[in-house]
């Protein structure tokens, strides 16, 4: 306790520290030392984290703080900050807040002005894009979809245009039928990846077309266990529209204007190099606009 008079401790910091998502080498040794420095390690699961405790022989209090207790029992830790205690917090595989607890923590430390620092790790999806060969420059991380198929293809429906590469946790139990929903929304042409079971034994980045990767894995059931991350390239427009929309348009709108609608699309196909397919559909379009 602060005798009478006495100037207030500086709060301590809060460590928000990834922990391995399998293999337990991952574990930085930045990590462990602040693992081991701290008053105390706020874990979403204690029983679970206490064994990788034991693994690196670290004698830390752990205390709980999952998604059911840590909007109100963050005070507890945050008097511990504020008392001048540096405290980590960890979830039980990954970095803590990525489809993990911590997130009230976190934002009520920072109201508190205190120092939350980041110490990184491991994270399925950052791992699994690193290996996917798709597009990485920009990206997006959906989390979990819904378990309910109504509301799962409704959020799939929501991106199915997003251009950028999406990223996806799923359960295992669930799998199969997010990749058949995926290949219903998105097309089974529109090329995806499974990371499953990363940094482990069985570990297996498998990358196909969507409607192959789910037959694949419907063939498997080895494939629908173990935890999983689903990558889908992101929407492409489709070939020729660029051109399509300039000097193309302009050719099959003057043949529109003088033949049936099949004939004037084939004819623009042949002038301008563009897909047949794509200028009827453009033509069918323009008919019903008309
Ligand atoms: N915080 C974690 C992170 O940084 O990746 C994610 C926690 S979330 C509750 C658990 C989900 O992450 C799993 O259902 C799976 O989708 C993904 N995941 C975690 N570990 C994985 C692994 N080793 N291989 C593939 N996916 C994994």
């Amino acid at each position: 306790m602060t005798a009478p008079g006495a100037p207030n401790p500086a709060p301590g910091t809060l460590y928000v520290v990834a922990t391995p998502i399998g293999n337990l080498d991952d574990i930085s040794a930045r990590a462990l030392k602040v693992l081991r420095d701290v008053a105390l390690i706020a874990a979403e699961d204690t029983r679970h984290s206490a064994r990788l405790m034991q693994h690196f022989g670290i004698g830390t209090p752990l205390a709980a703080c999952h998604e059911h207790n840590e909007r109100d029992e963050g005070g507890r830790f945050l008097a511990r900050l504020l008392a001048g205690e540096d405290v980590a917090l960890i979830s039980d595989a990954g970095t803590p807040l990525i489809s993990d607890p911590g997130y009230h923590l976190v934002r009520q430390a920072r109201a508190a002005g205190i120092a939350v620092v980041p110490v990184p790790g491991a994270c399925a999806l950052i791992a699994a894009l690193s290996a996917a060969g798709l597009p990485s420059d920009r990206f997006i991380f959906e989390g979990f979809l819904p378990a309910k198929a109504v509301a799962r293809r409704a959020r799939l429906e929501q991106v199915k245009e997003e251009p950028r590469t999406l990223i996806f946790y799923e359960a295992p139990h669930r799998i199969l039928e997010c990749l058949e929903d995926m290949r219903a929304v998105f097309g089974g042409e529109r090329q995806a990846l499974l990371a499953r079971e990363l940094s482990k034994t069985f570990e297996t980045l498998k990358g196909l077309p969507l409607a192959e990767l789910s037959a694949w894995v419907a063939a498997d059931a080895n494939q629908q266990r173990g935890e999983c991350v689903v990558l889908v390239a992101g929407w492409q427009a489709p070939e020729g529209d660029a051109v399509v929309s300039a000097e193309a348009l302009r050719v099959l709108d003057l043949l529109l204007a003088e033949m049936p609608l099949k004939r004037a699309a084939a004819l623009a196909a042949e002038i301008t190099g563009v897909r047949k397919n794509l200028l009827y559909q453009l033509a069918l379009a323009r008919q019903k606009d008309a």
